[in-house]
């Protein structure tokens, strides 16, 4: 089993006397910022002159170009999207590290598919939240902690492995757990969702919305038992408070016997063999190499994909259920 550091398990005073310095103020930047200030330390903030430089500004922060917080800082949070690391840190942060300095990554893209040349005497460490940005804010100002995954290469850089910790912890992680990992373990993890889980439920979405339409059924029915009467959500948060199956007990006998005796038929040798297909891609860096490809030509494919996508009948249907989605979205602010 992984190790799981708590907060009675990290001393934080290995950040003091260090100057942390954070690149980017977007989904991740904002939150960990804030946090880490609220933690008691004085992060330096690095933003591009653009949309998100003015929301630092406002909540107090001096924000300064990338390269002055690289040259500043002992201790560097890249939270700029993974696509855009590499570019940024060849042009802006590498030449103006030193020795001891520590790297730390929010994701585990750029170590684990080598895109970005790391010097031997800089530490490089991971601090992957499992949490979008917005909660880990909100988690945090309510004393409430969230998973994070914690890694540091083994380049002999003994300190970074108590600044990963000390970092997870003044983000607000270690109230919940910091989950010692790699970063080929973020990346599999993460990728191997995208790739197979989400896009298998979302394909199933599709499959059940089109078959039950073929069947005579209303669009707008269809797509609020879907997902906007917000059961979806229920049944994932049940999954939690009772158990992966220990949920099923609140469905009916009916359901319980059609979904346990149903279940296997769900994957067929032809989706045993795309799951191997994905994994072996994202493990071998096939599915890198294509991305990079994909964004080095402009995003065409992306482009066609998501036309296609929004192109759906459950998109128009969506719309004309566009009062209730705002109901249940948010309840307690919208009316009939
Ligand atoms: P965002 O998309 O929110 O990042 C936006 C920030 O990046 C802004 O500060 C933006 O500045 C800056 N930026 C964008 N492009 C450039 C560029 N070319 N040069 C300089 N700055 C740029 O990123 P996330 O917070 O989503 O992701 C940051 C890291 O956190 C990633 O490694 C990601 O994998 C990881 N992560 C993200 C999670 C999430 O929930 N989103 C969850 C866990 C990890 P500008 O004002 O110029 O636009």
């Amino acid at each position: 089993m992984a190790k799981i550091y708590c907060n009675d398990d990290v001393d934080m005073n290995v950040l003091k006397g260090r100057k942390i310095g954070i690149v980017g103020y977007g989904n991740q930047g904002r939150a960990q910022t804030l946090n880490i200030r609220d933690s008691g330390f004085e992060p330096m903030v690095a933003n591009r002159d653009d949309d998100y430089k003015h929301k630092a500004i406002e909540d107090g922060f001096e924000v300064h170009p990338i390269d002055h917080v690289a040259k500043e800082a002992d201790v560097l949070l890249l939270l700029i999207p993974d696509e855009v690391q590499p570019q940024v840190y060849h042009d802006q942060i590498s030449p103006h590290l030193k020795a001891h300095d520590v790297l730390c990554f929010a994701s585990g893209y750029n170590v684990y598919y080598n895109t970005i040349e790391r010097p031997q005497d800089v530490g490089v460490i991971m601090v992957a939240p499992r949490m979008i940005g917005k909660a880990v804010r909100n988690l945090y100002e309510n004393g409430l902690g969230f998973p994070c995954l914690v890694a540091w290469e083994q380049n002999g850089h003994n300190p970074s492995i108590a600044i990963a910790l000390a970092l997870a912890k003044a983000i607000g992680a270690t109230r919940l757990g910091a989950f010692e990992s790699s970063f080929k373990e973020e990346v599999l993890i993460d990728l191997f969702a995208e790739q197979i889980l989400w896009p298998g439920i979302i394909k199933l979405c599709l499959l059940y919305f089109e078959k039950l339409i073929k069947s005579g059924c209303d669009p707008e029915v269809v797509t609020t038992e879907l997902h906007l009467s917000g059961e979806f959500v229920e049944i994932a948060k049940a999954m939690i408070t009772h158990g992966f199956f220990g949920q099923l007990k609140l469905h009916s006998q009916t359901s319980q016997y059609g979904q346990l005796s149903r279940m296997d038929r769900m994957a067929p040798p032809e989706l045993l063999a795309n799951i191997d297909r994905a994994m072996e891609e994202i493990s071998s860096g096939q599915f890198h190499a294509e991305w990079s490809k994909e964004q080095k030509d402009g995003k065409p494919n992306m482009r066609r994909l998501w036309q296609q996508a929004i192109d759906h009948p459950l998109v128009q249907s969506e719309a004309k259920l566009e009062t209730l989605r705002k109901i249940v979205a948010d309840p307690y602010d919208s009316r009939c």
